[in-house]
């Protein structure tokens, strides 16, 4: 079914644009399958690849792929890349002057733009969908499009109108993309989007060095600093909950002669961007965090994770470990676990809406019941993705020391139910 000399000038694309000798995973298929017109989804975990699956068709098309994606600065990081590559891309929000704006228009409306990013705040807008029902649209690819589904951990509302202005625009053909999907946010995009008849591509979330062990937050301190000390000169990441919680861990660490820095969103840009630097440099070995930290940074060797405090959700908890062992070596995932920090989650609830505070108890009793029980780590993460494994990880702590298991309390229940 593959067309030969289209299978050899994408390989010649990738080599010649992207500097890359070999596709990886599905990535191939899913180009020919879009470049085809056939709807795709593609579930894969962070860092398999996902951007270059609608990149490439892009550029092999004609005329302008339109990609959604849910922050300006994932959209800006992409539109840097691929200009630096010497693709034409650009990004159109609200921060654009004038003159941008009419750049922007002018390369799509005359086929010279490639890819155009975009928002779905900014595709709802009137004086966009005008032009972009003018212009000869090669395909639309939905990035994160978990954020489609008020069941997945980061809802966008407005996620839910792009099945309708898609088709506003014209009859194109869809990519919806995630790292994220339970089978029950899995349908919900599908379905959202009428995307029934899609070709699926998903590929294991297994991450086999990765090593998942939780301990009793008891003494967590003095636990954390012993860790880091046993694992000197590597890199890791502490994530806290809050930014007070951030600062005074990254104090405790310094005090005890950790090279660390921190990282949220309470800090300045200029801050935020030098620590990072210093941690990829290896200035510091650690960076203290909440989860403003990690998303699209490609540190390859970070030896470990730990969740100080309780992540809100398994697709978050999934996210943030994976951040470890990016190379295939060396990972290691510690979280400290304790009632109390479950309980101050369920108190960040309180002010939502019924139906987003029950979401949000359903991801956290997910969070809580992988931390109490004491059967083999991996196989619970995975089944929360929808995979079945049959053997136990042998590689876990409940694997390994299947003692140290603590037990589920009533009163997790009672707390949550309050
Ligand atoms: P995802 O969106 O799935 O999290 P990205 O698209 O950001 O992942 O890609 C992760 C990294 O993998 C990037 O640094 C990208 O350049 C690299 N990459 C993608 N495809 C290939 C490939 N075929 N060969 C080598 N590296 C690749
Ligand atoms: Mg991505």
């Amino acid at each position: 079914q593959l067309d030969p000399s289209v299978q050899i000038s994408l390989k010649e694309k990738l080599k010649e644009i992207f500097g890359f000798s070999q596709f990886r995973g599905d990535q191939e298929a899913i180009i020919h399958n879009i470049l085809a017109g056939v709807n795709s989804f593609v579930i894969m975990p962070t860092g398999a690849g996902k951007s270059l699956c609608y990149q490439l068709p892009a550029i092999s098309s004609e005329g302008t792929a339109i990609v959604i994606s849910p922050l300006i600065a994932l959209m800006k990081n992409q539109v840097d890349q691929m200009n630096a590559f010497g693709v034409n891309a650009q990004f159109l929000n609200s921060t654009l002057s004038k003159a941008e704006m009419s750049k922007v228009k002018k390369d799509t409306l005359n086929g010279s733009l490639k890819l155009l990013y975009i928002a779905p705040e900014s595709l709802t807008k009137e004086e966009n969908l005008d032009f972009l029902k003018k212009a000869n649209i090669s395909f639309v690819a939905i990035d994160e499009a978990h954020c489609i589904s008020e069941w997945g951990h980061d809802f966008r509302p407005e996620y839910r109108k792009i099945r309708g202005i898609i088709d506003n625009i014209g009859n194109l053909p869809v990519i919806a993309l995630t790292a994220t999907a339970t089978p029950k946010v899995q349908m919900d995009i599908q379905k959202n989007l009428q995307m029934e008849d899609a070709h699926i591509y998903k590929t294991s979330f297994n991450r086999k060095n990765l090593y998942y062990e939780i301990r009793p937050k008891a003494d967590a301190k003095k636990q954390l600093i012993r860790y880091i000390k046993n694992n000197k000169g590597k890199s890791g990441i502490v994530y806290c909950l809050s930014r007070k919680m951030v600062e005074e861990i990254a104090e405790l660490l310094n005090v005890n002669d950790i090279k660390a820095l921190p990282y949220h969103a309470g800090l300045d840009a200029q801050t935020r961007m030098h620590n990072q630097d210093a941690f990829l440099n290896e200035d510091v070995d650690v960076v203290v965090a909440t989860i403003a930290f990690g998303m699209g940074i490609d540190k390859p060797d970070v030896r470990f994770v730990i969740h100080y405090d309780a992540p809100k959700s398994l697709e978050g908890y999934y996210q943030e470990t994976g951040r470890a062992g990016r190379d295939g070596l060396e990972g290691n995932c510690l979280m400290f676990y304790s009632i109390d920090d479950i309980v101050k989650l369920e108190k960040f609830n309180k002010d939502k809406s019924v139906t987003e505070r029950d979401n949000a108890k359903h991801l956290l009793m997910e969070m809580v019941s992988y931390a109490n029980l004491g059967v083999c780590r991996r196989r619970q993460l995975l089944s929360y993705f929808g995979e079945y494994q049959e053997k136990d990880c042998g590689f876990c702590d409940n694997c390994m020391k299947p003692t140290e298991k603590f037990k589920v309390q009533d009163e997790i229940v009672l707390a949550l139910q309050a």
